[in-house]
């Protein structure tokens, strides 16, 4: 059995009580990063009525001594609702709010990387920029391997899986189909889903979202796919190579664009921001993934349609390389680009910010030259 014992529990049973009115109550559930940067934490609270949007979900705290967060004896956490959604799992009015974290004295916490994404994107805002992440992830059983591979030996190779259908090729598709209609139904910007190169590893996009809302959409669709895993009893793991050997790994390309690179003759921008790009690959490297390049280390290898981790490079619809331009874009003189190098488990935060760090607010460093 690879299926954890909580989803084998009477789901019927559990539908009985939800099916209970509940009053004028909302239920709100509470959002956050915790201290691995990584790793998602929620509680939940009652309203006595339904909030209007975000400014009216009051501030909350919790424990930062059990979520590798505090600091000394002073283990209380604030956190500061940033971004409401409606909660696909309890249905209206109830909510889901995701929140920025403040340690005791009001600073935002180390792995609270809203707050500089933030302003940053408040520099930029005259650009208008957009993003869109793809998100890719592996389905694990309990067990922590591949969900649907044979015990103890591997699948047929990679080639037929990506896109795929069928019973042989599609693994565990339940999840997909549940975790794209969740997120439409919260007002998660989700764009679409497809299966990956590897067997039960699979992609869904996000965006365009601008400025900060891509990071809040991001998390948020994560926070919803974790908690659709856990009603299926599957683990989806954001490793960026969960499985070595011939098998692909994971990334969340970022594909960008500015006002200027989305209009006719857009692409003299985008050749500019790439260009700037390149002058700053340890850099954007060292954000994007939590652990400073480390965790991607594993996966941008220059093979599984990846570019190798040492070297800046580009190309039009060229999937080896850093940094591609779509064939479409590069056909219609204008639109926008994808960095290829996001790890699948990076903060969206971060990325975001250091793109518009370099290609709009001009940022550079001495001595990285790709
Ligand atoms: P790929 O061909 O690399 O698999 P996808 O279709 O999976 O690309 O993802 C493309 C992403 O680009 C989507 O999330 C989409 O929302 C986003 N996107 C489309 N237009 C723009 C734009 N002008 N600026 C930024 N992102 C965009
Ligand atoms: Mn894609
Ligand atoms: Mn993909
Ligand atoms: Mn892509």
């Amino acid at each position: 059995m690879t299926l954890s014992p909580s989803s084998t529990m009477n789901k019927q049973l559990k539908g009985q009580y939800l099916a209970l009115p509940q009053g004028r109550n909302v239920q709100v559930m509470y959002v956050w990063i915790d201290g691995t940067g990584e790793g998602l934490r929620c509680k939940s609270r009652t309203l006595p009525e339904e909030p209007k949007s975000v400014a009216d979900i009051p501030e909350w705290n919790y424990d930062g001594s059990s979520t590798h967060q505090a600091k000394g004896f002073n283990s209380d956490m604030y956190l500061i609702p940033a971004a409401m959604f409606r909660d696909p799992f309890r249905l209206d009015p109830n909510k889901i709010v995701l929140c920025e974290v403040l340690d005791y004295s009001r600073e935002p916490d180390a792995k609270n990387l809203r707050s500089s994404c933030k302003k940053v994107m408040d520099l930029a805002k005259e650009s208008h920029p957009w993003f869109g992440l793809e998100q890719e992830f592996v389905l694990l059983g309990i067990n922590e391997k591949p969900f649907g591979w044979p015990e103890g030996g591997f699948p047929a190779p990679q080639g037929p899986y990506y896109c795929s259908v069928g019973a042989n090729h599609a693994y565990g598709r339940d999840v997909i189909e549940a975790h794209y209609r969740a997120c439409l139904y919260a007002g998660v910007n989700i764009s679409g889903t497809n299966g990956e190169v590897m067997p039960s590893q699979w992609e869904y996009q996000v965006g365009p979202c601008e400025g900060i809302e891509m990071g809040d959409h991001l998390w948020i669709s994560r926070f919803i796919l974790h908690r659709i895993c856990e009603e299926f009893g599957v683990i989806a793991t954001l490793d960026p190579k969960p499985v070595c050997g011939n098998w692909n790994g994971s990334g969340c390309h970022a594909n960008y664009s500015t006002e200027l690179m989305r209009k006719k003759g857009g692409m003299k921008y985008i050749e500019e921001a790439i260009e700037k790009l390149s002058k700053r690959h340890k850099y954007h490297i060292s954000v994007y993934d939590p652990n400073g390049g480390k965790d991607n280390m594993r996966r941008l290898t220059g093979s599984h349609e990846s570019s190798s981790i040492d070297h800046f490079c580009h190309g039009m619809s060229d999937r080896g390389a850093s940094v591609r331009i779509p064939r479409h874009v590069a056909h219609d003189g204008h639109g926008y680009f994808e960095d290829r190098r996001p790890s699948a488990n990076c903060d969206p935060y971060s990325v975001t910010e250091a793109l518009v760090r370099t290609t709009i607010l001009n940022e550079v460093d001495d001595g990285d030259k790709a």
